[in-house]
């Protein structure tokens, strides 16, 4: 089994429905045990501004699905949440990114991991600390120090 984490992010529709409802369907993955996820999160959008606010989580599993059959699973989901791409960085109903896996990196044509912008992105870090507050981002650092540079996001935990 490899401990590994899952960003989710949604900011169409009914943004709180769907995380909720993409952690149920992350829990129901084969192989794989959903042992903890983060609060909600409010953050404002960083590329095109002009859009929705997000609602972001971060979910930690267990998992035997090896990572690009994880990933396929998480874009079945996406899918099914009508997850569509008009254009990079455009609003969606619900992405799911896989953030780490174990302490691997892996550089395939579909595939990188650690995800190449998590570093930077204070949604996803303030999440990930919530769930294990020493984690370290593989080749970048402490997940803790990482966030320091993030001030400048506004991000808000929900309930
Ligand atoms: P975004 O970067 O906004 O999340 P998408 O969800 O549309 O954009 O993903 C774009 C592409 O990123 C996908 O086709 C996927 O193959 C690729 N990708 C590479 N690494 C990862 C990862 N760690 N998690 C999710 N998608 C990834
Ligand atoms: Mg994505």
């Amino acid at each position: 089994m490899t401990l590994a984490y899952v960003g989710l992010g949604a900011n169409l529709g009914d943004p709180r429905r769907q995380l909720r409802a993409a952690l149920d369907e992350i829990k129901g993955l084969p192989k794989t045990r959903m042992t903890a996820s983060s609060s909600l999160y409010r953050s404002a959008p960083l590329d095109h501004v002009d859009q929705p606010e997000f609602l972001n989580a971060v979910a930690q599993i267990d998992t035997d699905l090896a990572p690009e059959a994880l990933l396929d699973r998480l874009r079945e989901i996406e899918n099914r949440h009508r997850r569509v791409r008009p254009f990079p960085g455009a609003p969606r109903t619900l992405d799911l990114d896989l953030l780490l896996y174990g302490d691997a990196t892996i550089a395939s044509a579909r595939l990188t991991v650690p995800h190449p912008r998590m570093h930077e992105r204070a949604f996803v870090l303030q999440p990930l600390l919530e769930l294990d507050s020493t984690i370290s981002v593989p080749g970048k650092g402490l997940a803790n120090t990482l966030l320091s540079a993030c001030s400048s996001q506004k991000i808000e935990r929900i309930d």
